[in-house]
């Protein structure tokens, strides 16, 4: 491999990778907000002779969706943008992510005073890096030797955050999808892209990647009873009653879930009641539920449901149960990943890095790139506290920026040389799990529904509605 031409350059010009980590970091914005983040990329993009391309306008050739019509599509306006570089030779395109979104931590002694916003998963260090990528392959003469092509994405709204804020989007036909890298896809940016990456930044200081990690469905219960005082509970049906017993089914659920299957399901009461003096008519209860495999955690889903709906029928409250369709699990693909670690040997050495990660309980949106095509997730070290913490920061910026991009840019070039020899091999070897892009999205909507789940019958019959859809 002969990466050293990227490598001087990236080192050369690390100043600009590193005072956009810190710009980013003092201007953190959660998902589908990110304009300050977007303007200061794009800038600095552009600045490298680069063009950039906005996610509002999919030329037809890129969204393969389109092609047959050869009619360009139209988008609203969400921040993020992508690059191309075309090497001008055939070959696979690869997709490289950086994410820009913020968290919510109001108590991080660094967030945004205004919205409370801070990079508590370190999405900014992976906007530096991605800009690191560029520089790396616009070094002179950056793409000879190379086939295929390279898009550079800085996507929006991983974090899935601020439900109500990115409902009301979709009520506006804003967005389609709650995830940026759902949105993306949808529009059809992904249609002509082959296989695809990212380097996550987390605490320690090494470079790993594991099997993958669940996915998730994202759920809202309402139980709706009848208020009344709380002296005379006779006149009224306690919703927060039925949302107990709700919880307590569920719980007693759990012994049927199969620990291969990584099943989480966690809670919260979001409203219990409004006044103590009162019986509580309104109640809601919010959670995922997580798991290894799709149609395995929507099964558990359906248990839940019934759970619920059981729950509260025995109470006597009517119940809405709002499931929206969260990441999907992500499979990190093994041969992608050995390209990696073979890549980072002469920058990090043996001992720094670990491909043989357990699977993961979290979710991510790139689980539903991996499901479309090879995929690979990784995570570089640099960072300190704790993750969606309010003691995170970024304690060596030299290497979640600086080395990740060297490190990126080094596993692009191995997997574009010779012809594109290993990314063909790796596109060739992994069929996508699903066929389509739009097959794939289809088996996601009909995750999402918004319906009620207890029916009273005046003949005293009560029914119960599991329909997902
Ligand atoms: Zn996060
Ligand atoms: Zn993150």
């Amino acid at each position: 491999m002969e990466s050293q031409k990227y490598l001087q350059r990236i080192e050369d010009n690390k100043s600009l990778i590193l005072d956009a980590e810190r710009y980013i970091w003092k201007n953190p914005e959660t998902g589908f907000k990110e304009w300050k983040t977007h303007s200061y990329l794009k800038d600095a993009f552009e600045k490298l002779g680069l063009t950039t391309h906005s996610f509002d306008r999919i030329p037809a050739s890129v969204a393969i969706q389109s092609a047959e019509n050869g009619q360009d599509r139209f988008f609203e306006k969400i921040p993020g943008f992508y690059v191309d570089f075309d090497t001008g030779r055939p070959g696979p395109r690869i997709a490289v992510f950086g994410e820009m979104d913020a968290l919510i931590i109001p108590n991080h002694p660094e967030c945004d005073s205004q919205t409370g916003a801070v990079h508590s998963c370190g999405h900014h260090a992976q906007c530096a890096a991605l800009l690191g990528v560029a520089i790396g392959l616009t070094a002179p003469n950056a793409l000879d030797g190379l086939s295929g092509s390279i898009r550079l994405i800085a996507v929006p709204a991983e974090e899935g955050i601020e439900i109500d804020f990115r409902n009301s989007l979709q009520k506006e036909g804003v967005i389609r999808y709650h995830h940026g890298k759902k949105e993306l896809i949808w529009r059809g940016l992904m249609d002509d892209v082959d296989l695809a990456f990212m380097i996550h930044t987390v605490s320690g200081d090494k470079l790993t990647c594991g099997t993958g990690s669940n996915g998730c469905i994202v759920k809202k219960f309402t139980f709706i009873g009848r208020s009344a005082h709380a002296a005379e509970p006779e006149e009224g049906t306690n919703a927060l009653y039925a949302a107990n017993l709700a919880i307590s089914a569920a719980n007693a659920l759990r012994e049927t879930f199969v620990e291969k299957d990584t099943i989480r399901f966690h809670p919260i009461i979001t409203c219990g009641g409004t006044s103590v003096n009162a019986i509580p008519d309104c109640v809601t209860v919010e959670s995922y539920v997580r798991g290894a495999e799709l149609n395995t955690y929507l099964e558990i889903n359906k248990k839940i449901n019934r759970a619920f709906a059981a729950s509260a029928a025995s109470i006597g409250c009517r119940l809405r149960i709002n499931d929206l369709c969260g990441s999907s699990p992500r499979h990190n693909n093994k041969m992608l990943t050995s390209v990696f670690a073979d890549a980072a040997l002469p920058i990090l050495g043996n001992d720094r890095i670990d491909m043989n990660r357990p699977w993961g309980t979290a979710c991510s949106d790139f689980g539903d790139i991996s499901h479309i095509m090879p995929a690979s997730h990784l995570f570089i070290g640099g960072a300190a506290g704790m993750a969606h913490g309010s003691d995170y920061y970024i304690a060596n910026p030299e290497l979640s920026c600086v080395t990740s991009a060297k490190i990126q840019v080094s596993a692009v070039v191995s997997l574009l040389e010779n012809g594109a020899e290993k990314a063909k091999t790796i596109v060739t070897e992994n069929p996508p799990l699903f066929a389509s892009v739009r097959e794939f999205l289809s088996v996601l909507d009909k995750v999402d529904s918004n319906h009620e789940a207890v029916f009273y019958h005046k003949n005293g019959d009560v029914t119960l509605s599991l329909e997902t859809k």
